[in-house]
């Protein structure tokens, strides 16, 4: 089989009841990006990145389609069956940008289900669940509206909810989130996500403040370094998210022992076939991990769900998505979304989404 026509669309996702706040910045309405590849058997089959904003991860939305403007032309006759060789070709063509080529090798997934017949859970290595978990992000708020926040998503079903802090004096974070347990208690495992915004001071504060509570410490500082230095003190695990680059990245975090655990997004390690290496060094090393995207529609959701289906249960931290956030389904019928704090996989096959693609208009690049 070969690659015969790569067409790339900008979407715009606006925030419903936005701004989302985290750390570092707020969004109203997000840029996505979708690649569209049709094969000379006539097999179609889509990808999507979606970076929230231009300061969460250094990637953003005009990068991203720079990027695949890049690789594109070199992918036309490429075998969209191999995802190694298709990333290695990728590789080949342009160094990094692994949130570009992702959406490729999304795309390339859902061709390879199609024509196989088989939803992409089970390209991955097979499916463990059918109602995947997701978790709910709070958003940087005060502490009473996160604690309604909180007890209204343990009523529907939660299984964990991530409070988002950072950007401001520590002491409301800590109020936040002693708030939160005083309401919830156990009824939601909890992570406290910093977004790199944390002074190591404050990470330290955080965690000594509440050794009662017991959460997970999400990315609280910028860098690794940082983090290292002051692991040995926290009563806390900590996980990496932004810092997880790459497979490279993992390794030495989990060689290193600097966290024990991961938040990941599919796009940022460079798709679906570096995902499922992901997932068996987390499964190697019992490190229970997420599997999210920053943001995007219903084929982002639908690649981090399938994924999301093939994790060890007892590690699967869950799958995130921007869906409580936006107002429309790609695909009307089969649109990706939590119920009861948990998904549903895609029938497929492949992703088992089928984009409306009169809604993207026309693209803004195509190839072939
Ligand atoms: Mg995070």
């Amino acid at each position: 089989m070969k690659i015969t026509e790569i067409h790339i669309y900008s979407h715009a996702l606006p925030v419903v009841d936005g701004p989302y706040k985290i750390a570092s910045s707020e969004v109203f309405s997000l840029d996505t990006t979708l690649v569209k590849i049709v094969t000379d058997n006539g097999l179609v089959g889509w990808g999507e990145t979606c970076p929230v904003g231009p300061t969460y991860q250094p990637h953003h939305a005009e990068g991203a389609r720079a990027a695949l403007a890049v690789v594109a032309r070199g992918l036309i006759g490429a075998n969209p069956l191999q995802p190694v060789v298709l990333r290695r070709t990728m590789d080949a063509l342009l160094n990094g940008h692994q949130y570009a080529k992702a959406a490729i090798d999304i795309a390339a997934y859902d061709v390879m289900g199609k024509h196989f017949g088989l939803r992409v859970a089970d390209l991955l290595g097979g499916v463990v669940t059918e109602r995947v978990p997701s978790y709910y992000a709070s958003g940087v708020g005060e502490p009473d509206d996160i604690a309604r926040i909180a007890a209204e998503r343990a009523a529907e079903g939660y299984p964990r909810l991530q409070i988002k802090v950072g950007g401001r004096p520590v002491e409301i974070d800590i109020a936040v989130v002693r708030k939160v347990w005083e309401r919830i208690g156990g009824k939601m495992r909890l992570a406290v996500d910093g977004n790199r915004s944390l002074t190591t001071r404050d990470t330290l504060r955080l965690s000594r403040e509440c050794p009662d509570i017991p959460f997970i410490l999400e990315q609280p500082c910028n860098t690794l370094e940082e983090i290292k230095a002051i692991r040995g003190q926290l009563h806390h695990g900590v996980y990496i998210d932004e810092n997880g680059i790459d497979l490279s990245t993992v390794l030495r975090a989990v060689g290193e022992g600097l966290c024990d655990g991961f938040g990941m997004k599919v796009t940022r390690i460079g798709g679906l076939q570096q995902m499922a290496a992901f997932r068996d060094v987390c499964e190697a090393r019992s490190m229970p991990h997420t599997c999210d995207d920053a943001w995007g529609g219903d084929i982002i959701a639908a690649a981090c769900t399938h994924i999301g289906a093939t994790v060890l249960p007892r590690l699967n931290e869950g799958v995130w998505l921007a869906q409580p956030y936006i107002e429309h389904h790609y695909d009307p019928e089969n649109g990706v979304a939590i119920k009861d704090g948990h998904i549903q996989l895609p029938s497929g096959p492949g992703l088992g989404v089928v984009p409306d693609e009169s809604i993207f208009g026309a693209p803004v690049g195509s190839y072939g």
